[in-house]
């Protein structure tokens, strides 16, 4: 459905079961949990779908090994199967991450983790290798029933310098274990959304707009896009704005029916980096060390580039969080601990970002000691209002649960049963997956007269869903665009299928142009001509989105437009040119 045909269905029938606000990873999960139950289900995303903590990960679906000593052991058991379902029902953008942790003490951490669980100490400290012997032989022990991947394994100072030569020589021995990774979250976001609108005739969700309370206490979604304000009156309100969970709720509650604080957020950066030599020094496995103020920081390989993070500073407001320089200094300090001869130049840092952990209000002083579960708590109406479950927490791994979760609770009040369970539903293009893939590739690439090469590149970015994509591409002539295998058909399709509203929508979130470090002045040039020709802009609106998407670009990702110039080097390009009309 169009923007305008669910603003016009609000106009003549604005009742509907649930209102969603909050287009992430959570708020996305629990819209396809209750249309999958034929629930009349709006969603409602002031920015664009996973623009916040969800675009902003460490890309880790993981059980979280650290979490163990807080005593999470339940947290660890939950997320250790979700990410093995993701493995299973996202094969297309989820995938084992062999991890491996250096070791730089034997004892310590062990006498410290078990203080910090009786509840003696929250102060961080080293880890030592009976410590991460003991967090890994659980997360062995939790997954020995479906041992997707291999166990842990220990090896010495000796043969982990034979592997990681660039480690610094000052360990001990290393520890290597398998936890997962997702490479496109935004678009897995996009998928479940769009896998919830075919569910359920009359489900809709709109990004760029904002649920408001009114002063007579009703409810109004107003648009951003064309200005719209359209009355609607849900049964229920789940409030899943992640880190801006206060805020929503002020405009949600009269002042006297406001509930108490509930989110603590932290504000994490990453920086991606492209330097060959880090790149091999992984030899393809992600570096989960500590840094030496006993800090956890992640470093992987990530689209030909290495992703570094992070950092966990406590913040009250989501809404303009950056990568400061401080936070850039700490990262690269980190890695000069752990790989201390290898050199990174300013200019190779080629993407940075940040987001805010949606954690639980806590009084905690060491954030990596605040608890990272989830949970719901339901505000009942003492306004006249109807009553709104607030989604509290969550990891990035765990949202298919913690949607289910919030789903059940509101299909209790609502009195409606579950009828579908999403355990074992593949999720977008990881929907019926082919066991073989060249046989696959190659019988789509026939039907659809584009090359196996090509195929591929689709497949590697969509999955099976690849099909469709291949089926609109080959319809109609196409031109290849300058950036190596995207094609203008191809950014046709997401710009008409993904509900792209901004250059950014695309740039950023429908595809990895930006994260991946790849995006040069010419491709972005030719992208806007496309959306604006798609969106029939004016000159001047397209100088403003023009505006828009270099200002964010620069202030929020610290690209600029001199370094988006100095990419526009030809390239060679896979996109086919047919020769095909209309
Ligand atoms: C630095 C960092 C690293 C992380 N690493 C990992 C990891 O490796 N693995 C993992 O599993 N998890 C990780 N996480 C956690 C994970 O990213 C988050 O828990 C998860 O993405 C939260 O999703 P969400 O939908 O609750 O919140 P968000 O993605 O923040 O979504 C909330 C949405 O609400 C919208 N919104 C706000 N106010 C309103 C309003 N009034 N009306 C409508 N919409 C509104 C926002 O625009 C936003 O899109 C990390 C988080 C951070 C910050």
């Amino acid at each position: 459905m169009k923007r305008e045909e669910i603003l016009d269905g609000l106009r003549q029938s604005p009742k509907v079961d649930v209102c969603v606000i909050g287009g992430g990873i959570n708020g996305i999960s629990v819209f396809r949990e209750l249309a999958l139950q034929g629930l009349n289900v709006l969603l409602v995303e002031k920015h664009d779908y996973c623009s916040g903590a969800s675009s902003a990960l460490s890309r880790m679906v993981h059980g979280g090994l650290r979490y163990l000593e807080n005593g999470e052991f339940k947290l660890v058991q939950e997320s250790l199967v979700e990410r093995d379902r993701l493995l299973r029902n996202a094969p297309h953008y989820v995938a084992p991450l062999p991890t491996t942790v250096p070791v730089f003490d034997i004892f310590s951490g062990l006498g410290n983790g078990i203080v910090r669980f009786l509840g003696l100490t929250r102060r961080p400290s080293r880890r030592g290798a009976i410590a991460i012997k003991a967090g890994l032989s659980i997360y062995d022990f939790l997954t020995r029933k479906r041992a997707l991947m291999p166990r842990h394994q220990f090896r010495g100072r000796r043969t982990t310098l034979e592997k990681w030569p660039a480690l610094n020589p000052g360990i001990k021995s290393s520890a290597t274990y398998f936890d997962a990774w997702v490479s496109h979250p935004e678009r897995l976001g996009v998928e479940l959304l769009q896998d919830g609108l075919v569910a359920k005739f009359g489900a809709a969700a709109l990004n760029y707009a904002e649920l408001r309370r009114t002063e007579d206490g009703r409810y109004r979604v107003e648009d951003q896009i064309d200005g719209a304000s359209v009355a609607v009156e849900p049964a229920l309100i789940i409030n899943a704005t992640g880190g801006w969970i206060d805020i929503a709720n002020e405009s949600l509650f009269s002042p006297e029916a406001r509930p108490a604080r509930l989110m603590g957020g932290t504000k994490g950066s990453h920086l991606i980096i492209d330097n060959a030599e880090l790149r091999a020094a992984l030899a393809d496995h992600m570096i989960y060390y500590e840094n030496e103020d006993g800090r956890i920081c992640i470093l992987f390989p990530y689209l030909g580039k290495v992703l570094v993070g992070s950092t966990d500073i406590r913040v009250d407001n989501p809404e303009t969080v950056r990568c400061e320089a401080d936070e850039r200094d700490y990262i690269l300090q980190s890695l000069a601990f752990v790989l201390p001869d290898i050199k990174i130049r300013p200019q190779e840092i080629v993407f940075q970002f940040a987001g805010v952990r949606p954690l639980p209000a806590s009084t905690d002083s060491f954030t990596g000691r605040i608890p990272r579960d989830h949970f719901c708590t339901v505000v009942e109406p003492r306004d006249g209002g109807p009553p709104v479950l607030c989604m509290i927490g969550g990891k990035w791994t765990t949202f298919r649960s913690f949607g289910e979760l919030a789903a059940d609770m509101a299909l209790e009040r609502l009195r409606q049963p579950r009828r579908v369970a999403t355990t074992d539903r593949p999720i977008g293009g990881g929907r019926a997956f082919p066991a073989d893939v060249s046989v696959w590739l190659a019988g789509v690439a026939t039907a659809k007269g584009i090359s196996g090469e090509r195929m591929a590149e689709l497949f590697g970015r969509y999955g099976t869903d690849a099909e469709a994509v291949a089926g609109f591409i080959a319809s109609g002539p196409d031109v290849a665009l300058p950036h190596a295998g995207y094609s203008v058909r191809e950014l046709e399709f997401l710009i008409r299928e993904e509900a792209v509203e901004h250059l950014d929508d695309l740039l950023l979130r429908r595809t990895t142009l930006a994260v991946s470090g790849e995006l040069s002045l010419d491709m972005m040039d030719a992208v806007l001509d496309l959306l604006a020709q798609e969106k029939r802009w004016t000159p001047a609106q397209c100088a403003g989105e023009r505006t828009r998407f270099l200002t964010l670009l620069t202030g929020r990702h610290g690209v600029d437009e001199d370094m988006l110039s100095a990419r526009n080097e030809p390239r060679s390009t896979t996109c086919e040119t047919t020769a095909k009309s209309g």
